[in-house]
């Protein structure tokens, strides 16, 4: 599917119903705002294809893990983000027939994401089996201002009948997961309360009894007057609904309001929630549909001015980026440290909806130029957190002294992936856990942060490193077996580059952060090793031994690092030479081909050559790149954003660009065949470091911010904004100029540009020449 919705610079539009595409739209349409989001359901009944999906942040279920032959080690669940309570639904009667678009007649369709001010709307007009003829215009939202609500405004117009009509707004907590191992219902009612306009409907989930209060209360006009109708509460279990019969006159337009409120447990009281619920409810009710949407473009316009880019003379492109900032804007926040980012976010269920090495290696970067430093702070917060599971989960693997292994999927710290090459082996996740905190130090200065909880983490993580490898006598090296690299089209491999190039990455640096934190807070380092019983002479020195004895599978030949020991015993065909039908590998050949052939998933080798890129010089990086790329499939959406990134460092524009292309419209042009499962909104984060880091060119080194800039020919300019240790800096390059502009009302900034030094001023500008000449 290419170009289903049309292009524009602020809105994603489907023209037309075609309900083939209604679980791609489902998707692509969500909304979200951190707390709750959930897919584009109809608000009306659909008896045709779809995702029912409604999310509460935080809030999930403990699923049996089911595997075919079960291994010591695990985990005894996979933990799965809730489907829960269905707020936007309207079933909507006329005459006694159910409007149901499965069954109507279309005559036109028009569905629209409105990303500057974030809301959807969706009009149509459709004839019903027995002819009568609606025009619906719904519009909806879920508020930035009250994170906890979100609104919709539904208007029916009978356009060649009068007669009544019925409207039932509800909320149904009977709701299932697609994505269930064994067919259970997930939640249990607790309590509900219903009112003449409204009510509350509140659910517990099972085992993890989690509590959401889920309720709404409306308000009804008729050509824009209010209207006050006896209506009457209909509620069976799990299930409460206001029913509001009318009677209209052809061409009159009945408009409902519903207001719609989520509260967990996690922020209230469970007994006070049905009350609270009420209160919020009818403030957001008080305050006005028009009068929360305009707060919603506010909110919006604040996200925007911070973190939009723009991308002049390519509107797709444009269109492309702003979908995936918007995306990510409305699934994280920052403000709460037991959230974090699932690689679907709030658009379906698939990946459980947990957290992945995706949050650190991807989203990390995003979080920390685009908004408060708060933000990301929180977001390896959350590891810290977690570090105590992290212990446990690697005991149970068999190692021991306080080392950590992280999990490769989670949503409290327990490990909740259920397949052993990955649970087991893809391990290389401690080390981007580890490279977070790098990351976040060198970008913001926030030095206290590793006294604080920083070592901690590196320590547990550096221990698990030290105890994972072993010395092998032949090699007289250290070597790490039987892993899994980002590149899960491989498993059980000897010594991934990848996987021992960033275990000894973290040994180094938790040495460096040792000696830091021993110099700036000794009493804490003291209290820190003593509550955690580091020896610190024997612990470092292993380290240090296995840092200086490592083994690097590496190609004399070639000059090439090798993926794992015997990567090029592999019958060495090309992508290229691929026949398209055989594409995506993933779901046109058994595993067991899969795993025996060249063929790479996403950067694997290359992701360590851009974690640590100053290591190594450019013609390592092009030898190496020049290599693998044509192997690779970029079957994972994590993929083109690093080859995007690569390339653009290497001068490779046009290649830099088809990749930019690819990661960003991947969920827009359903470039993978799977947006219907949901968005790849942890890639989105990428998308946008491949604007950034990649045309941009922008790096931090020693407390300052440097930009490469590069112009992909297809666009006339390109601009960006990023925060920079509290000042506001933009970025716009054009063919002629890259032009730097400090925002910060008293605070000038020095940053390198091509190499060259400048200081900003504060409220000025610089102007470089463009250069595009590698
Ligand atoms: C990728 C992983 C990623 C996961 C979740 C997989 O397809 O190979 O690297 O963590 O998706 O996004």
């Amino acid at each position: 599917m290419k170009q289903y919705f049309k292009v524009d610079e602020w809105r994603i539009i489907e023209e037309g119903f075609n309900s083939h595409y209604n679980k791609i739209a489902e998707s692509v349409f969500s909304l979200g705002n951190g707390r709750m989001g959930g897919r584009a359901n109809f608000e009306e009944a659909y008896s045709g294809e779809t995702l029912q999906g409604n999310y509460v942040a935080g809030v999930y279920y403990p699923d049996k893990t089911r595997v075919g032959w079960w291994k010591n080690g695990y985990p005894e669940y996979f933990a799965k983000v809730l489907n829960a309570a269905n707020w936007v639904g309207i079933d909507v009667s006329l005459n006694g027939e159910q409007l149901d678009l499965a069954k109507c007649k279309v005559l036109s369709f028009r569905r629209e994401l409105n990303m500057k001010e974030g809301y959807l709307k969706r009009n149509f007009r459709a004839v019903t089996a027995s002819g009568r003829e609606v025009e619906v215009e719904a519009i909806r939202f879920t508020s930035l201002a009250d994170d906890e609500a979100a609104a919709i405004s539904y208007t029916i117009k009978p356009v060649n009948f009068g007669g009544y009509i019925k409207l039932t707004p509800f909320i149904d907590g009977d709701v299932v997961n697609k994505d269930a191992n064994y067919d259970e219902k997930f939640w249990d009612e607790v309590a509900k309360h219903t009112w003449n306009d409204g009510g509350v409907l509140q659910m517990r989930t099972k085992k993890t009894g989690f509590e959401v209060a889920t309720g709404m209360k409306y308000h009804l006009t008729v050509d824009g007057e209010p209207e006050h109708i006896e209506a009457e509460p209909v509620t069976r279990e799990k299930y409460i609904g206001t029913e509001i019969r009318m009677e209209v006159k052809q061409g009159q337009r009945v408009t409902l309001c519903k207001y719609a409120a989520n509260l967990s447990s996690q922020n209230h009281p469970a007994s006070d929630m049905l009350e609270l619920t009420q209160q919020l409810l009818e403030k957001v009710c008080h305050k006005g549909f028009d009068a929360m949407l305009a707060e919603q473009a506010a909110a919006w316009a604040a996200k925007w001015q911070l973190n939009d880019i723009i991308i002049e003379g390519d509107a797709a492109a444009q269109q492309g980026i702003r979908f995936n900032i918007f995306q990510l804007n409305q699934t994280y926040t920052g403000q709460d440290d037991r959230l974090n980012i699932g690689p679907k976010g709030f658009t379906g269920e698939k990946y459980g909806g947990s957290t992945y090495w995706d949050t650190e290696a991807y989203c990390v970067p995003f979080y920390l130029a685009t908004a408060d430093q708060s933000v990301s702070r929180n977001l390896l917060l959350y590891r810290y957190k977690q570090l105590g599971k992290a212990i446990e989960n690697a005991k149970l693997l068999g190692f021991k002294d306080g080392a950590a292994l992280y999990p490769m999927v989670t949503m409290d710290g327990t490990e909740c992936h259920n397949e052993w090459e990955i649970t087991f082996e893809e391990i290389h996740r401690n080390g981007a856990i580890a490279y977070a905190i790098f990351n976040y130090v060198n970008y913001t200065g926030d030095e206290q942060y590793l006294t604080d909880y920083g070592l901690e983490v590196l320590i547990g993580i550096a221990r698990f490193w030290a105890q994972r490898v072993n010395w092998s006598a032949d090699k007289q090296q250290y070597v790490m077996l039987g892993v899994t690299g980002p590149n899960e089209y491989e498993n059980n491999v000897n010594n991934n580059w990848y996987t021992n190039t960033i275990a000894v990455w973290c040994m180094r640096y938790t040495l460096e952060v040792i000696e830091k934190v021993k110099a700036v807070s000794p009493d804490k380092y003291k209290e820190l090793t003593g509550r955690i019983h580091f020896n610190e002479e024997a612990e470092t020195g292993r380290f240090k031994d296995i840092i200086s004895k490592m083994h690097f599978p590496y190609d004399d030949n070639l000059q090439i690092f090798l993926q794992q020991d015997g990567y090029l015993d592999k019958e060495q065909i090309l992508v290229k030479d691929l026949p398209a039908t055989d594409r995506p590998l993933v779901q046109k050949w058994s595993w067991d081909r899969i795993l025996r052939s060249p063929f790479i998933k996403q950067a694997d080798v290359l992701q360590g050559l851009y974690f640590f890129e100053d290591e190594y010089d450019t013609d390592t990086i092009r030898r190496n790149y020049d290599f693998y790329e044509p192997r690779t499939v970029h079957e994972s959406s994590l993929s083109p954003c690093v080859h995007s990134i690569i390339a653009a460092k290497l001068g490779d524009i046009e290649r830099a660009y088809q990749f930019y292309l690819r990661t960003s419209r991947l969920d827009i042009d359903d470039y993978n065949n799977d947006t219907e499962d949901g968005c790849h909104t942890t890639s989105m984060a990428g998308t946008w470091m491949s604007v950034v880091q990649g045309f941009g060119g922008m790096r931090v080194k020693d407390g300052k911010v440097s930009f490469d800039p590069l112009l992909p020919a297809q666009w006339n300019a390109f601009a960006f904004r990023i925060g920079f240790r509290g000042i506001p800096l933009s970025v716009r390059v054009s063919k002629s100029q890259v032009e730097i502009k400090n925002e910060a009302a008293d605070e000038d900034v020095e940053v390198s540009v091509y190499g060259q030094s400048y200081t900003v001023a504060a409220g000025s500008s610089t102007a470089i020449p463009t250069q595009n000449n590698y």
